[in-house]
């Protein structure tokens, strides 16, 4: 049986049903509506004000590599600027080959890359270099824990080295979901509280972030990146199978073959979390040792640095 028709040109052939909505599309106006809807996202969470300079976490991936084609697209509309800012976590045989995929994405669309390394800002230590020192302890599952935190702060130093207002991050629906998984299954009422909304506005100091793609479902995000030949590198990094995130995912899978909007409910659903006052985290103050954004007397960098030092 032959395609049916684009519902939006009427000319093509539809080479897709939109995941979501069922609507049939051609390639050419699938993009155009994700793209709208990603500018819908900013726009209406007043996301990225005009002028804005604005540094997108480049990882090589898809999400990253979605988000800055997009926002490449958009910035003349939103009158902002982009910089690329990639991270070297030091992960041998991973991070090497997707920085040379944000390198070609840099020069393909004139973009400035700066990438900050781990061993620069951490003294010394590395992904590779945590992962050995935790090896066959019971506590090397938690390397992306530690990655996460670390990666935050890399981000946020690099942001600030290249001039930028802004922050982007390219976490989509179904991460987000994950993540509110995730916090549910470990009880923890402090991130659930936090973890509203499309990004921070920068308490504390801090640069404000958001994640324009986080209403974007991640078959979209695959979808997008095809239709527009994205070139983007895939391979999973060699910790993540120890990652507690994989069972949130596992856990998504399943909910979302019972009913397809479960990623989306789920992102909807932090948003609307009411604490009661009880539970609510005291409001943020510095970190003793740093100054950084901390909810207790450490910011969560200086914990885990900290952490480091007592167990290597
Ligand atoms: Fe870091 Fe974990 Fe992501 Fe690897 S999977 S880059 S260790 S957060």
């Amino acid at each position: 049986m032959p395609a049916p028709q684009c519902v939006s040109c009427h000319a093509a052939r539809a080479a897709l049903r939109r995941p979501r909505s069922g609507q049939a599309l051609c390639g050419a106006c699938f993009c155009t509506a994700f793209e709208a809807e990603v500018l819908h996202t900013v726009l209406a969470g007043r996301l990225l004000p005009p002028g804005a300079v604005v540094a997108v976490g480049a990882s090589g991936g898809k999400d990253s590599t979605v988000l800055a084609h997009v926002l490449r697209e958009l910035a003349p509309r939103l009158g902002v600027s982009l910089r690329l800012v990639a991270v070297d976590e030091g992960i041998s045989g991973y991070r090497d080959a997707a920085l040379a995929a944000v390198r070609r994405q840099a020069a393909r669309w004139d973009l400035p890359l700066t990438v900050v390394a781990y061993a620069d800002l951490f003294g010394g230590w590395t992904m590779d270099a945590v992962a050995r020192s935790t090896a066959g302890s019971g506590r090397s599952r938690a390397c992306c824990t530690f990655c996460g935190v670390l990666r935050r702060r890399a981000l946020e130093e690099g942001a600030r080295l290249v001039g930028a207002t802004h922050i982007v991050t390219g976490h989509n629906a179904d991460d987000m979901a994950e993540t509110v998984l995730m916090n549910f299954l470990r009880g923890d009422a402090g991130r659930l509280a936090r973890g509203g909304g499309l990004g921070s506005r920068g308490e504390g100091g801090a640069l404000p972030r958001c994640r324009p793609l986080q209403l974007a479902s991640q078959k979209e995000v695959v979808l997008y990146a095809h239709f527009r030949r994205l070139d983007y590198f895939s391979e999973e990094c060699v910790y993540a199978p120890e990652a507690f995130r994989g069972h949130a995912r596992h856990l998504l899978k399943l909910l979302e073959a019972a009913r397809p909007s479960a990623a989306l409910d789920l992102v909807h659903s932090a948003e609307r979390l009411a604490l009661a006052p009880a539970a609510r985290p005291p409001p943020p103050g510095a970190c003793s040792r740093c100054g950084a954004l901390a909810s207790r007397a450490l910011c969560q960098l200086s914990l885990v640095t900290a952490s480091r030092r007592r167990h290597i």
